[in-house]
């Protein structure tokens, strides 16, 4: 080991060898570990604060750098020839100092495991630091009301702005919810994207009313999360949205849920309340029906008959959420029993609507509080309502 670099470390790399201070020792020039990168701590904190007060809204973080290699290896290189072992290197000191004037610079919280938002910093052999800021996804408990026709549920994957959205008012271009409600979260989150775990669906020209679909969205990047609970709606072109609360992690299996919905029929011929009177038998009758390449049970509560009108006629059936309606009124693809096979006639659904959505999971009892949520299905079976 050379004098000569002994002498050429800066103070806190002298310290970390646990070489003893010498007093009034001037700064060298450049420090032969750091290229003094331990000096300029405080500018790299206040960099990183100033970034993070342009609205980034956390509670905890985490940081994690990147230093040059060869800093590393330099200080290895003395360690191992004066025998020094056991000492904090340069990136755990660099790194423990940072974080606490960070933290003390915004009185923020270290969460190791699950922080709101992480910072990678890159150190280059000029000592330009580059941060990478990630906000953890946050997921939104929300649900909806379609009031109404033609918009459809899911993106056909175009990309869309808000103000093609906005200027949309006539609803012509019919945006689906899933963009509608995308542009809109994005905006309330300053987030980049939008993930959606829905829970069931309806048909373009189907309206969702009643207490409105639950359904999780996840937001990816967002600047902004701590929403609060209440204020958070959009009313837009027949589209409600209600946000009812947050949570980190989306369910991890498909929600069980209910609903009830309200189709509209045309049979081949005229018909008489006498004809559908057989219909009821369909409560508490379990569907078996074919979706792509598998078959699905799932049960019937209770149907009630609604208005008859010619060949027309109206059927509310509250149901095991995943039904497939159409399937189940015209018998074209497979569905056991069905209602054209009970009736002997051909019918065809023309249109339903989702009159209510409810949900079964206890992880949905947990999440969506806000929510009417139906604990014992039995209580309504054979119910008849309207
Ligand atoms: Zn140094």
């Amino acid at each position: 080991m050379e004098l000569k670099n002994y002498v050429s470390l800066c103070k806190d790399c002298r310290n970390r060898q646990g070489f003893i201070d010498r007093k009034n020792l001037d700064e060298p020039n450049e420090c032969f570990i750091c290229n003094n990168l331990m000096s300029k701590l405080g500018t790299i904190s206040n960099t990183l604060v100033a970034r993070l007060s342009d609205g980034y809204e956390f509670r905890t973080f985490q940081i994690g750098v990147s230093l040059p290699s060869s800093y590393i290896e330099r200080e290895d290189n003395i360690r191992s020839r004066l025998k020094i072992k056991g000492r904090n290197n340069i990136k755990n000191q660099f790194l423990l100092n940072l974080r606490e004037m960070f933290k003390h610079a915004l009185l923020k919280e270290i969460d190791y495991v699950s922080p709101d938002i992480r910072i990678d910093l890159v150190i280059n052999e000029k000592n330009e630091a580059f941060f990478n800021i990630v906000p953890a996804p946050i997921v939104l408990a929300c649900k909806y009301l379609k009031k109404r026709r033609g918009i459809a549920q899911k993106s056909k994957g175009l990309a869309v702005t808000r103000n093609q959205i906005l200027e949309d008012l006539q609803g012509e271009n019919s945006f689906s919810l899933e963009e509608v409600i995308s542009e809109y979260l994005k905006q309330l989150t300053l987030g980049e994207k939008v993930k959606f775990s829905w829970i069931g669906g309806e048909d373009k020209e189907s309206l969702v009313l009643g207490k409105g679909r639950p359904f999780f969205a996840e937001v990816i990047g967002p600047k902004r999360r701590v929403l609060t609970e209440h204020n958070i709606s959009l009313k837009e072109n027949g589209i409600e949205l209600c946000v009812l609360s947050t949570s980190r992690m989306l369910p991890q299996s498909p929600l069980k849920f209910d609903s009830t919905t309200r189709v509209s029929i045309t049979a081949e011929r005229l018909i008489s309340i006498k004809d559908l009177e057989c219909l009821t038998s369909l409560s508490g009758r379990t569907i078996w029906f074919r979706n792509k390449k598998k078959i699905i049970r799932k049960a019937v509560h209770s149907v009630k008959l609604g208005k008859i009108d010619g060949k027309n006629f109206v059927l509310d059936v509250f149901a095991e959420g995943g039904l497939h309606i159409k399937q189940f009124v015209g018998g074209k693809e497979y569905c056991e029993p069905n209602i054209s096979t009970i009736l002997g006639l051909k019918c065809e659904c023309l249109s339903f609507d989702i009159m209510d959505v409810w949900l079964r999971d206890q992880h949905a009892l947990e999440v969506f509080q806000r929510l009417p949520i139906r604990k014992n299905v039995n209580e309504r079976k054979g119910m008849i309502w309207g």
